[in-house]
């Protein structure tokens, strides 16, 4: 995939951040280091790279054209992440960076949207890659203007690793510039955010989506729609809907929870069974991971989160037509009466503790027969 063509057609539809990015780069007030906050999926990481390329463009400020097929040779390096300015960083597990750190760097040449190269192992931001960082900020750029170090997930940085990181925003050499990219800020040192400029991101609207999945994965444009509607302003989710493991997994969530709204704790007790049971069970039914019943259990947040959306009619024809498909006219009247909010922290909570290697379908049964009521 171009990286950066896939970053032009994200640009115009972040409404608030872009134009902020391309007035800093403009200006020539780039701050020494920012952080890119916003959802999953808003296009964070497209557009640190397309603001690293913008730094280093040779084409930029000179008049000439750099864009769609005519590259720079700068850009030409940058679209397939080959510049050696620009350096991207990715969470790896513990003490493995020597190896993984290029590992993942090849598959996002080859995939820039794959995840989960390292199974469902704890990855961290640890204080190597941030020395690692700092070796490569005290040189000066090989052949463009800026060096740029994009820290993806910089959420996942350890507690020792923030506090080396610190010491790099507060004395960045005016060559470089630092980006930081998370979804959850608030898990950052203060002092940390304190030294960097903010760009929110917000969620993508649907058509963003649907015309990124037409354009670079030649879905046709009535499916484009329908995935779009599903992923919820992450074009992420709506990559992975593309997926046969993913589509059926989403499909299973909905099932799950048009049983809870439905009240059908009986019926919930065996879908638990089915999609977390025991060895034997699960070898019967559908054989899902630890991460990916973690992956069922957000599905069915995003989808409480549509019926909220719905409840609210906020909803745009394309989401309603998925809300109708899993619930059914019955379920979707039973759902205006829910609690939903509180539905979806009981989920989420249930999220981390599977996440945190608790019995999963134990943790299933018991969430899913409380969000049916059955203990009311
Ligand atoms: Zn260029």
């Amino acid at each position: 995939m171009d990286i950066l063509a896939a970053a032009d057609a994200i640009a115009g539809a972040q409404g608030r951040a872009w134009p902020l990015i391309e007035g800093l780069a403009e200006s020539g007030k780039m701050p020494p280091s920012l952080i890119f906050a916003g959802p999953e999926g808003s296009g964070k990481e497209l557009l640190a790279v397309k603001l690293a390329a913008r730094l280093n463009c040779e084409a930029a400020g000179s008049g000439a054209a750099c864009g769609g097929a005519s590259r720079c040779p700068a850009c030409a390096k940058a679209r397939s992440l080959e510049h050696p300015d620009i350096h991207i960083i990715y969470a790896v597990p513990h003490g493995e960076m020597e190896k993984a750190l290029p590992e993942v760097l090849e598959s996002r040449r080859e995939d820039f949207f794959v995840s989960g190269e390292f199974g469902g192992r704890a990855r961290s931001i640890g204080i190597d890659l941030v020395r690692h960082v700092g070796d490569v900020l005290s040189k000066l750029p090989f052949e463009g203007r800026r060096t740029v170090v994009a820290l993806f997930e910089a959420h996942l940085a350890t507690a020792e690793a923030q506090n080396a990181l610190l010491k790099l925003l507060e004395e960045p050499p005016a060559s470089a510039a630092i980006i930081l990219v998370t979804e959850f800020p608030d898990r950052l040192l203060p002092t940390v955010l304190s030294r960097c400029y903010e760009v929110r991101f917000d969620p993508l609207p649907a058509a963003a989506i649907a015309g990124f999945l037409e354009e670079f994965y030649s879905v046709d444009s009535s499916e484009a729609r329908r995935l779009a509607a599903l992923a919820q302003g992450n074009l992420r989710r709506g990559i992975k809907l593309l997926e046969e493991r993913f589509l059926r997994l989403w499909k299973d969530a909905g099932e799950a929870a048009r049983l809870v709204v439905e009240g059908k704790a009986k019926e919930l007790l065996a879908e638990a069974e089915g999609l977390a049971g025991s060895r034997d069970a699960r070898e019967r039914a559908r054989n899902y991971s630890r991460e990916e019943v973690a992956e069922l259990l957000e599905e069915m947040v995003a989808l409480f989160g549509l019926l909220i959306r719905n409840r609210d009619a906020r909803l745009a024809d394309a989401e309603r037509e998925v809300l109708e498909e899993t619930f059914g006219a019955k379920g979707l009247s039973a759902a205006l009466a829910r609690n939903l909010p509180a539905d979806m922290r009981k989920i989420s909570s249930s999220i981390e503790s599977i996440r945190r290697n608790a019995d999963m379908e134990l943790t299933l049964s018991q969430l899913f027969l409380d969000l049916a009521g059955a203990w009311r």
